[in-house]
């Protein structure tokens, strides 16, 4: 069975989690059920396309029914494909939840001590990963396309967490829903960026199609970055999912080429 589990029409589960913590919400949508039409059909939550803002934001509502967190606790964050991690507090309820201009800038990486605050972050193949350390009640969330696997947005939110107390052994992690190697083409360029950063394991995580076209495993390298910042292997766990394959459930940016719309994955506590 895979770590996220379909929960309702419109989103996956993180069981393991939730069955540990009942309060604790964490999960992955599906592009069903929605208000969105044409390419944003139905249940595009990104703000950044070129949907209608209403269209989004009542999509946002039904989520936000169906996981039983209202919208007015959620945060968004304006996404760059950088490496840069916030703490978010009480006081930031909200941000970017109704609309893109109140989202937090220059952010792809979040994380919590608080309950009532749910944190969203959008994919459509990048890779979400999520973080738990049930010990100090703190969980997070990184968005890693191929520059934040290459910049190490996930070592650098188990960096913080370090320098807070938290050793790496306590540290939980999922790798969420994204695109699979058989359908994530990259060129040179991409993969000289991946091949400085885990050569160090003396291992490939890509295959060569073709001349200069090569299959990148994005998962497999996080899970590397993460092993590497000294999560234990049992504590890290991976989706099969993949969004590019499964076109009845999910929006994919490679499949659908860039016209498409966005899910969220979430987590957060509930008050
Ligand atoms: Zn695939």
């Amino acid at each position: 069975m895979d770590t996220f589990v379909r929960t309702g029409q419109r989103a996956f589960s993180i069981t393991e989690w939730s069955n540990e913590d009942s309060s604790l919400i964490a999960g992955f949508s599906t592009k069903l059920s929605g208000a969105s039409e044409g390419c944003f059909g139905s249940l595009n939550l990104g703000y950044h396309v070129e949907d209608k803002e209403n269209h989004v934001r009542a999509n946002r509502e039904l989520l936000a029914g169906e996981i039983s967190l209202p919208l007015s606790t959620w945060v968004g964050a304006e996404q760059t494909h950088g490496d840069r991690v916030v703490k978010v507090m009480t006081a930031d309820k909200g941000k970017g939840a109704k609309s893109y201009d109140t989202a937090i800038k220059d952010t792809d990486g979040m994380y919590t001590f608080e309950s009532g605050v749910l944190l969203t972050l959008a994919f459509a193949d990048c890779v979400p990963i999520y973080f738990y350390a049930p010990n100090h009640h703190l969980v997070g969330i990184v968005h890693a396309g191929w520059k934040g696997t290459v910049k190490q947005i996930a070592a650098t939110l188990v960096r913080e967490w370090n320098s807070l107390g938290v050793k790496s052994e306590e540290i939980q992690a999922v790798i969420g829903p994204s695109i699979c190697q058989s359908c994530y083409i990259v060129d040179d360029f991409v993969r000289s960026r991946i091949d400085k950063i885990v050569t160090n394991i003396g291992e490939k995580y890509y295959t060569e199609k073709e001349q200069g076209q090569y299959l990148l495993n994005l998962k497999e390298v996080n899970l590397s970055i993460l092993q590497q910042a000294g999560l234990l292997r049992e504590n890290i766990y991976t989706s099969s999912l993949c969004t590019s394959c499964d076109s009845s459930t999910f929006f994919s940016h490679r499949r659908d080429q860039g016209n498409t719309g966005r899910m969220l994955g979430f987590i957060g506590w509930k008050e």
